[in-house]
């Protein structure tokens, strides 16, 4: 059967191409720092068995205590690139198998022996792979499927690395040569660790698949979804969204933005924009609506809110929140103050029956309304009529009763020239 030495050179020499090859996709986007480390935990691993080969030919300080040590690192890389991967923070629990294996050797009894040295590091390193697999099937990497198959390949190494911990216990061996199982053993390592490297790259590639597909529907300036993001979202809103219930579309249009650019200059145009998207996209993710509404830019200087609603009372409340926070939040940009206000459009349309383009025609019309009445107003567009609400003018304000009170006195004035001219 394969002896041990054979068996980890043909291991370190397919970990160091890995290595490499991981070194290369670094290389092409070094931002992807996920991985630089699955390089370098190749890398150790693959160091690990060459060190490990070198056994009589240098000290056991470097052929035992360093050479396990690395191979236990790759095993924390590797965990910490998976989280990396996804954006998850460096943690240090997956180093607890190499720390128990550097601690546990500072004991003669231990160091010693060849089959308490076995047992510490199969320990460490079954613990290691149960990191390894709990990492991945905590983590939302590609499809359930992959990830169950990969952590179902760490549990066996993990269970692998029991069994050497078990017969180290029950077998007392001497060397690897007193491990009757050991060529087996390593040959179905082998095998694990190539079919962990073919599932790895199908995580990756999925993976890379899904940033694309969102990249193609977010708005690269604000980070909300682009036009056909918002298309997209929307059919899915409206399968989400009980039929008898009101979608609501809610068009911003930012007033006078031409001018805050030729006052201020693009650059805070653009910062203005992503100010914007960001004020009224966290009104509408806390509005509390179920489903969420959706937020994003239509183009240029115009946004807009899908949302499920119980009326157009609420819709217009939602407008009316954003469109004051607006107005009464100046925007500083380094030296530059902004003084901003939005002008909305507001159409709704049963679940049943949404139509995008039919909502976006209504709503437009009810924002030609708000700029043609002065603009920093919501104007709500209800078939053919269009009914606008503005600065002061707001429900139950002072000046909304005072317009109120001048309507019905007009009212009354007209009634009584009526009746006066009949009577004359
Ligand atoms: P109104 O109140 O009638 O909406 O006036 P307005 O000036 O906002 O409208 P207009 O359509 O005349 O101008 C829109 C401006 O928005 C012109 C364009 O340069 C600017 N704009 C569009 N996209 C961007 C962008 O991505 N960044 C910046 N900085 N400006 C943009
Ligand atoms: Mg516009
Ligand atoms: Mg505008």
């Amino acid at each position: 059967m394969l002896d041990a030495k054979t068996a980890f050179f043909m291991w370190s020499a397919q970990a160091l191409t890995l290595s490499l090859l991981l070194f290369v996709v670094w290389l092409h986007d070094r931002s992807q720092r996920h991985y630089l480390l699955f390089c370098i935990g190749f890398a150790l691993n693959s160091l690990g068995g060459i060190s490990f080969n070198l056994r009589g030919y240098a000290g056991d300080i470097l052929t035992i205590y360093f050479s396990n040590c690395l191979v236990l690192l790759s095993l924390c890389l590797w965990a910490n690139g998976l989280r990396l991967f996804e954006g998850r923070k460096w943690v240090s629990w997956p180093a607890i198998p190499a720390a128990l294996w550097l601690v546990a050797n500072l004991f003669p009894p231990i160091y010693s022996s060849f089959a308490n040295r076995l047992i510490v590091y199969a320990l460490g390193s079954a613990l290691g792979y149960a990191f390894l697999a709990s990492t991945l099937v905590s983590s939302r990497l590609s499809k359930p499927r992959y990830r169950h198959m990969l952590a179902g390949l760490w549990l066996v190494q993990s269970g692998m690395a029991l069994s050497f911990a078990l017969y180290g216990i029950l077998g007392h061996p001497e060397n690897f040569a007193g491990i009757p199982f050991l060529g087996g053993m390593i040959l179905l390592f082998i095998a694990c660790m190539l079919s962990t490297f073919v599932l790895l790259s199908k995580i990756i590639m999925d993976r890379n698949e899904a940033r694309l597909k969102l990249l193609s529907v977010t708005d690269p300036l604000t980070g909300a979804l682009n036009r056909r993001g918002l298309i997209e979202a929307a059919h899915t809103l409206k399968h989400n969204t009980t039929k008898d219930r009101l979608l609501a579309l809610l068009v911003f249009d930012l007033d006078h933005f031409k001018t805050i650019n030729d006052t201020h200059g693009h650059q805070v145009g653009d910062a203005v924009l992503s100010s914007f998207a960001e004020m009224a996209s966290s009104v509408v993710a806390n509005a509390g609506t179920h489903p969420k509404g959706l937020f994003g830019r239509s183009g240029g200087e115009e946004f807009c809110t899908l949302i499920p609603v119980e009326n157009l009372r609420q819709a217009a409340g939602l407008a009316e929140q954003i469109r004051t926070m607006v107005a009464n939040t100046p925007i500083v940009i380094h030296a530059h103050t902004v003084r901003l206000t939005v002008s909305i459009g507001i159409s709704s349309i049963n679940a049943a029956q949404f139509d995008f383009d039919t909502l976006m025609s209504q709503a437009d019309h009810g924002l030609y309304k708000a700029k043609a009445d002065g603009r920093n107003r919501t104007a709500i567009a209800r078939g053919e009529s269009v009914y606008c609400i503005g600065p002061g003018l707001e429900p139950g304000s002072p000046a909304a009763i005072d317009q109120d009170a001048d309507l019905q006195v007009a009212a009354l004035r007209r009634l009584t020239q009526r009746q006066l001219h009949s009577d004359t």
